[in-house]
């Protein structure tokens, strides 16, 4: 397996043709149309294939998920949110940027000393994961709407399997990491249940969550700053055999940390 970036993709803006963008500055090894429809990548004729690996922010930009402070004048919740972690960090916030973040998120699990939401797509983030930096001169770049379906549109255009990644922080870890918003042509995990370790122990709760792992490699290539490499390819992945599933986003039932979470509260 090889990880490879994208060199040379410019600045993208609103409109732009991501997959004719990424198409001319690779060689991607395409899987035929039969294939492209098989449930699982894993029937695939020989079980190895390229994974295409594309940060959010590039396809926001082409989205025109550009938006500024001043779209999101600030109503009373947002003004005391801010007010709130003003006082807790010893920083000024901007109550328009709290405003963006109601208004982007489902269900606010956190309001200090950070807000955490869910986005409408399931996934959950820092701020619903409105970026600041490399937002192309706007003071906001918001997730994609549906980041399946724009993995769904790259992966008809480019006939490989795509992943939409995002930089996260994560619970009970420093620092952040690449994961997986959106997905289309291969399933989200690889289910290891009823194979066995070299002990012959029969494995019973192993599902390797796949996505996240590409994601995380692609991630070290794209790097956080002006590298400029969005997009990279990962090739001679193998799909393996077991079969998979499409679950990535646990419903709130059956997630019981962030069930703590809402009698959880931050003094
Ligand atoms: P995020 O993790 O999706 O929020 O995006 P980052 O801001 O961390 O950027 C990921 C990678 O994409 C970095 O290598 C950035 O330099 C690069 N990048 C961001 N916007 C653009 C762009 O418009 N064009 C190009 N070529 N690279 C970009
Ligand atoms: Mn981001
Ligand atoms: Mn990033």
């Amino acid at each position: 397996m090889e990880l490879i970036g994208v060199s040379g993709l410019p600045e993208i803006g609103p409109g732009d043709d991501l997959a004719d963008l990424i198409d001319e500055r690779t060689d991607l090894e395409r899987i035929d149309a039969a294939e492209r429809s098989l449930p699982d990548p894993s029937d695939r004729s020989d079980g190895f294939g390229d994974v295409l690996c594309v940060a959010s922010t590039v396809v926001s930009k082409a989205e025109d998920r550009f938006a500024d402070l001043e779209d999101f004048p600030a109503g009373p919740r947002a003004r005391e949110i801010a007010d709130r972690l003003a006082g807790i960090t010893g920083e000024e916030k901007d109550a328009r940027f709290a405003q963006a973040v109601l208004e982007e998120g489902t269900e606010l699990l956190m309001e200090a000393p950070f807000l955490l939401t869910e986005t409408r797509f399931g996934h959950v983030g820092v701020n619903a994961g409105i970026d600041r930096s490399n937002t192309g001169g706007a003071d906001l770049l918001l997730l994609p709407k549906r980041p399946s379906e724009s993995a769904a549109r790259l992966h008809e255009a480019l006939s490989v399997p795509v992943v939409i990644t995002d930089t996260c922080g994560r619970p009970f870890r420093h620092g952040q990491c690449g994961v997986a918003i959106g997905w289309a042509g291969l399933p989200a995990s690889r289910d290891w249940r009823g194979e066995r370790d070299r002990d012959g122990r029969e494995l019973g709760v192993s599902v390797q969550n796949v996505i996240d792992e590409l994601a995380a490699a692609a991630n070290l290539v794209a790097g956080e700053g002006s590298g400029g490499t969005p997009a990279v390819v990962v090739r001679d992945f193998e799909f393996g055999e077991m079969g998979g599933s499409d679950a990535q986003f646990r419903s709130v039932e059956s997630d019981f940390v962030r069930q703590a979470l809402r009698g959880w509260s931050h003094e």
